[in-house]
């Protein structure tokens, strides 16, 4: 949040909690927000969230902070194909594991999964292992997504 807004505030506010820590918590509002959704959320669907809790953080700060955190490597940010970026903490919700991904292209369903089959498990390790020696690069985790048609739309 800048400086600017934080002033407005008012006093009581920096009392408080102070300004630094109203800086700071744009990230930790959305990394909250994140962690208790089990949806893939739009900036425009966390704005609503964290908008009845802090009125005064705008749609903007939620876009830049978004951005901040996808680069830090907390946040993966999704091009589902519906035209709005979502996003979902590294990690995965709260209590949710790791997981990946099925898309459907026609209803955009998101299908999140974390029953692996072993050919994947598999092949991933493998990957993993021939591309961290190949490029001296230490993997520590990867985005899995696969595009379709689900039961639904494939009947269609
Ligand atoms: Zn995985
Ligand atoms: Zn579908
Ligand atoms: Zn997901």
């Amino acid at each position: 949040m800048p400086r600017g807004e934080c002033r407005r505030q008012g006093w009581w506010h920096g009392k408080f909690r102070g300004c630094g820590y109203r800086i700071t918590s744009g990230r930790e509002v959305i990394l909250d927000v994140l962690s208790k959704s089990s949806q893939h959320l739009s900036a425009e669907d966390i704005y609503m969230k964290v908008h009845t809790r802090y009125p005064n953080i705008g749609l903007t700060t939620i876009y830049r902070t978004l951005d901040v955190l996808s680069s830090l490597g907390l946040i993966f940010k999704f091009d589902f194909g519906d035209g709005r970026a979502r996003y979902e903490l590294a990690e995965g919700p709260k209590g949710v594991h790791h997981h990946h991904h099925l898309i459907c292209t026609r209803c955009n369903r998101i299908i999140d999964y974390t029953d692996f089959i072993d050919e994947e498990v598999e092949l991933l390790n493998q990957t993993e292992k021939g591309l961290s020696r190949k490029y001296d690069f230490k993997i520590t985790n990867h985005l899995i997504q696969f595009y379709g048609l689900c039961s639904n739309c494939a009947k269609k």
